[in-house]
């Protein structure tokens, strides 16, 4: 499964970029908008995450984030999740570039994780910017307010409509131009701009390899396509990580 160039490429990477989507988190039990259920079947998903939406009715708002939260607080990383963890300590470089908000990177044990869309598990003042925890806001029921100036928290996470945080998007970028190997794994790279990820790592002269168990819009352009969930694909990519790299050494 793991072809000899690749092989290669894993013994002499200097730099690596993971770039993640929705796939990973699926494979966690993380739910999509489309497995809303109950009540939030008929809702839009602009229509409970963006400013719009919010500003309408901020008390269904935060009823439908105070039920994501609990949920993703019980959902573990899987085996792709690990392997990226382990993954971070055979190179000198590496990062994960994300558009899950789910937080498993980092509870995985990743420590450079660039968070496109933001983190379920942090909340802030819109008025002052104040940053509190999920065990702060979902202690009181309704809208959370602001202990320092009464305004109103709302969730880290990017909405519909909403730009990606600069710092992150810029790191983001550097990462995948700065790679030799960029891995694309479960995302459908159809949802711009971070779709163009994959493009400035080739256009830079890394490999690009995507793992997913479909094909995507991107399979046709990348160096190598391994099929399969992350959570079977990984660990045997760390695997063979391991093993070149101590043969380097
Ligand atoms: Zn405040």
């Amino acid at each position: 499964m793991i072809s000899d160039r690749l092989r290669n490429v894993l013994r002499s990477a200097q730099s690596v970029a993971a770039f993640t989507g929705a796939g990973i988190s699926a494979e966690s039990g993380v739910p999509t908008f489309r497995s809303k259920g109950g009540i939030w079947t008929k809702m839009k998903p602009e229509e409970l995450a963006s400013m719009d939406g919010f500003m309408k009715n901020p008390d269904l708002v935060w009823e439908w984030y105070a039920q994501r939260k609990r949920i993703m607080a019980d959902v573990q990383p899987n085996p792709g999740h690990r392997a990226l963890a382990q993954m971070e300590r055979l190179f000198p470089r590496f990062a994960i570039i994300t558009q899950n908000i789910d937080n498993l990177h980092q509870r995985a044990g990743n420590t450079v994780v660039h968070e496109l869309h933001g983190n379920i598990e942090r909340n802030y003042c819109m008025a002052c910017g104040k940053r509190y925890t999920n065990e702060e806001v979902l202690a009181s029921a309704g809208v959370p307010r602001c202990s320092a100036c009464g305004g109103t928290i709302r969730p880290d996470v990017v909405w519909f409509g909403e730009m990606l945080p600069e710092d992150a998007w810029d790191a983001s970028v550097r990462a995948a131009g700065s790679a030799d190997l960029f891995l694309s794994i479960g995302t459908s790279t159809v949802v711009y701009p971070a779709a163009s990820l994959p493009t400035i790592a080739l256009d830079a002269g890394a490999m690009v390899v995507e793992i997913n168990p479909e094909t995507t819009p991107l399979t046709s352009r990348v160096d190598e396509f391994l099929q399969g969930p992350a959570g079977t694909v990984l660990p045997e990519l760390y695997d063979a990580a391991a093993a070149a790299r101590k043969e380097k050494a």
